[in-house]
Parts: structure tokens; sequence; C-alpha cells
């Protein structure tokens, strides 16, 4: 119920926001905080009903888990069509591990077509991800984020000489990370758009449970 009351506030709040946004400053920044605390709001009353999502359902056979997905996506491009969204030219590209613990909406709001977003096994740049990142500076990013986090599976597994035989792959990669960084750093294009002062690249620990990011 309190839910619900807090919802009708954020909608009354959305619509005087957009009443204002026309004329001021303050509306359009009220517009953006109210559609931040609606999608907060929402992801709230989704993660009451855990039994429409994936949670709990080890029952499930992959067929069935799959099929779940397909319907979820129908749903969801159904608005699409209906609410088109403004494309964008991303200033931000943000390397993060794939930890499904970790996700950018809530570490740094609403990355949709405004991030160029790469997951990675234990935020491990290969050769592909660093040609993807080199484009996306070609495309007019400005700051690239290469994050790793607390508590990461990959990390552990590195760590561990047993999970290592397990895992020999990942953890190779895991051991090659600041290699892989510096490699990227020492690119020619990069280095040059650092040098020109077109691009920052910077390092950053999240904390994963309070997704705060720390500058390394
Ligand atoms: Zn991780």
């Amino acid at each position: 119920m309190k839910r619900l009351l807090l919802l009708g506030l954020l909608l009354v709040l959305a619509i005087l926001s957009l009443a204002l946004t026309r004329w001021t400053v303050f509306g359009r920044e009220a517009r953006f905080v109210t559609g931040g605390a609606l999608v907060d709001v929402g992801y709230g009353l989704q993660d009451g009903v855990e039994s429409f999502d994936f949670a709990n359902s080890h029952e499930l056979t992959p067929d069935e888990v799959w099929g779940e997905l397909q319907e979820q996506n129908r749903l969801s491009a159904s608005m699409r069509v209906r609410f088109p969204r403004t494309p964008r030219h991303p200033l931000v590209a943000l390397l993060v591990c794939m930890d499904a613990r970790i996700d950018t909406n809530e570490l740094v709001g609403d990355t949709r077509r405004y991030y160029y977003v790469i997951r990675t096994a234990g935020s491990v740049m290969g050769e592909r991800e660093q040609e993807m990142l080199e484009l996306a500076v070609r495309n007019g990013v400005k700051l690239i984020v290469l994050t790793t986090h607390s508590d990461c599976a990959a990390e552990k597994t590195a760590a561990d000489p047993v999970a290592r035989q397990e895992f020999p792959a990942l953890a190779a990669a895991v051991d090659e990370r600041e290699r892989r960084v510096e490699e990227f750093l020492q690119r020619p294009k990069i280095a040059g758009a650092v040098r020109e002062g077109r691009l920052m690249v910077r390092r950053a620990a999240i904390e994963t449970l309070t997704d705060r990011l720390d500058d390394i």
C-alpha cells in the first residue's frame, strides 16, 4: 500500500515536472530526478513479486526458462514499439564484470544508449574488447571507466589453486588483466586521444553490495 501511495505521488510529481520542464532548469532537473525515482519504484514493485521472475525457480527446465525469457521480451519489445527511445551517442564506456549482482543502471543511473557497456568475465579486456573500445572512442566516447569489483568470483577462482585447475582459462584471464590494461593504454590511437585531451581512461573499484564506485 505504501509503495502504491509513493508511486501515485511520484506520478503527480512527474506530471508537474513535465509541465514545468519547458520553462525552467528546476523543471528539467525535477523531471530527471523524478524519472530516476520512478525507475527505482518500478524495480521495487517488481522485486516484490519474484514468482514472475526467474528467482526461486530451480524446478524449471532450461526450455521453460527460455520460454519465459521470450515471453518477457515480447512484453518489453511491445512497450518499445509504443514508447520508442531516443537514439543517443554515448560519451562514456564502461568495462564491468559479468557478475549478475552489478546492474549498470543502478551503478550510474540510466545507461540505456548513454553508455557503451562491456561485460566480461573478471572485467578482463581481450583484443576484441580493446578494438571495440577504440571504435567507441572514434564514435565520440570521451571517458572510459575500467572497473573491477569486490567479491569477484573470477578473482576468487584465480586465487584458489583447486579452482584454477577446473577453470584454467578464467584464471589465466584474471592473471593477465593488468597487462591487458597496459596494452590498451599503449594502443597508438588510445594513447594519442589521451595525450590530446580528447579521452580520459579511469580505473575504478565497485563495492558490489552498495554499488559505490571508488577511484583507483
Ligand atoms: Zn566478477
